[in-house]
């Protein structure tokens, strides 16, 4: 789990999901197609500019403020499977740490053993419990707080690739791009989608560019 962690971190923040260095076909400007004055192109549709990377990213998700890397069409695979990871390795983490809160409320369910688990670290200035209370109360509530954390994003990415949107998009209740549902996870983690979120080694090729969309539904008006 940590292997598969660190290594799909490592692609997703490494791979460059931006236009730099992507022949985008200026001759096939369609519907979509907008102009950036910030890298003073035309880009293409479901692309947009970051302006903490400065520059823009074909199939925007999102920035990422945890790995300081945007979320696009070609890193889209290894953040989805950092995440998957990560979920999983907090789930296994709570599992493990059931038994720290089974230990605590075992005392009875009190005051004191409410507070430890609620507001650990004003137990601890206080007083009111050890240090060594206080460090397994301390890491079982991260584990259930980060875990409740990933969760959500996961779901919410689930959804999202599901539905064939990106995080931009969700406000519509258009999805113009979507392809059915597995049409949607090919888009998003590549041919081999079934398999490659497994080990970031297993090669799966992205069916797209990230340039043309096959439109299936009506468009969004186009927005600045
Ligand atoms: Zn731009
Ligand atoms: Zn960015």
């Amino acid at each position: 789990m940590l292997g598969n962690i660190t290594w799909n971190a490592w692609l997703f923040v490494n791979a460059n999901p931006s236009i730099r260095g992507v022949f985008l076909g200026g001759e096939a400007m369609g519907q979509g197609w907008r102009f950036c004055y910030a890298c003073e192109t035309h880009t293409p549709p479901r692309c947009s500019h970051c302006y903490d990377c400065n520059v823009c990213v074909l199939r925007r998700d999102h920035h990422c403020v945890f790995f300081g890397q945007c979320v696009g069409f070609r890193n889209y695979r290894y953040f989805f499977s950092c995440l998957l990871f990560m979920w999983s390795g907090l789930l296994y983490a709570v599992v493990m740490n059931a038994e720290v809160f089974i230990v605590i409320l075992k005392e009875g369910v009190t005051f004191h053993s409410i507070m430890l688990l609620l507001v650990p670290w004003i137990m601890l200035v206080s007083g009111q419990v050890t240090a060594r209370a206080f460090a397994f109360a301390f890491i079982a509530d991260t584990c259930v707080v980060g875990f409740l954390l990933v969760a959500g994003f996961l779901f919410f990415h689930v959804a999202l690739m599901l539905r064939g949107q990106t995080t931009r998009e969700w406000h519509s209740s258009r999805r113009p791009y979507s392809l059915g549902i597995v049409g949607n996870i090919r888009e998003c983690l590549g041919t081999r989608w079934y398999l490659c979120w497994l080990c970031p080694l297993i090669p799966s090729p992205l069916p797209g560019d990230g340039i043309n969309f096959k439109v299936t539904g009506p468009l969004e008006p186009v927005r600045g």
